[in-house]
């Protein structure tokens, strides 16, 4: 699949056809849209739920959307990159690359978690009378984390509510603060190559 894949990202930021690109996005979308309901069906049966389609459809449409904007930004930076100045194939080939495995990497990780994290607000939803939350885990002895991650650590919150919001203010161990401007996270994923996980907590 990985090679198909990465095929679908240089067709959707080199063509120039609006067909040919919009049948690229809807793949590409469709793929991780795959995993997020693989993650979602594996954890349900470990759960001893039973799959709920119409549930699961529920979180495709924000997702086509946020992703939709991803990859137009995506093929705007490579567009640029192409007209900035003679580009030999090489580098282009390794901008591209770098490009699409950070963007791959990323998703991948989002839309598995996701869907296991899905599987839990299908799980509350269906037994109102348990309780269940979700807590952030940050690598707190690693100096590499950054600060938002150590002031999220230990952050708790109903399975179904997302971890981080739009314009959420975070104060930051330095005493500084940072607003967060991305999309809703119900995963603990702050940034790329973000390494948080979470907990589930049922009771
Ligand atoms: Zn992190």
């Amino acid at each position: 699949m990985t090679y198909a894949l990465k095929e679908l990202f240089r067709r959707f930021a080199l063509s120039g056809e609006g067909a040919v690109r919009d049948r690229a996005a809807d793949d590409i979308i469709d793929y991780f849209i795959g995993l997020m309901i693989s993650g979602m069906q594996t954890k349900v049966r470990e759960l001893g739920l039973v799959f709920d389609v119409e549930f699961a459809m529920m979180f495709q449409d924000d997702y086509r959307a946020y992703m939709r904007n991803i990859l137009n930004g995506f093929r705007l930076r490579i567009r640029d990159f192409i007209e900035e100045m003679e580009r030999s194939d090489e580098e282009l080939d390794y901008r591209l690359g770098w490009e699409i495995d950070r963007i791959i990497h990323d998703q991948e990780r989002y839309m598995r978690e996701g869907g296991e994290m899905n599987a839990y607000i299908l799980l509350q939803w269906l037994r109102p009378n348990v309780t269940i939350t979700k807590t952030w885990n940050a690598n707190v002895g690693d100096p590499k984390t950054c600060g938002i991650c150590l002031s999220m650590h230990g952050t708790t919150v109903p399975v179904g509510e997302p971890f981080l919001r739009p314009t959420q203010v975070i104060v930051l161990p330095d005493g500084g603060f940072v607003r967060y401007n991305y999309i809703e996270r119900q995963s603990p994923i702050a940034h790329p190559n973000c390494r948080c996980w979470a907990t589930i907590n049922i009771d």
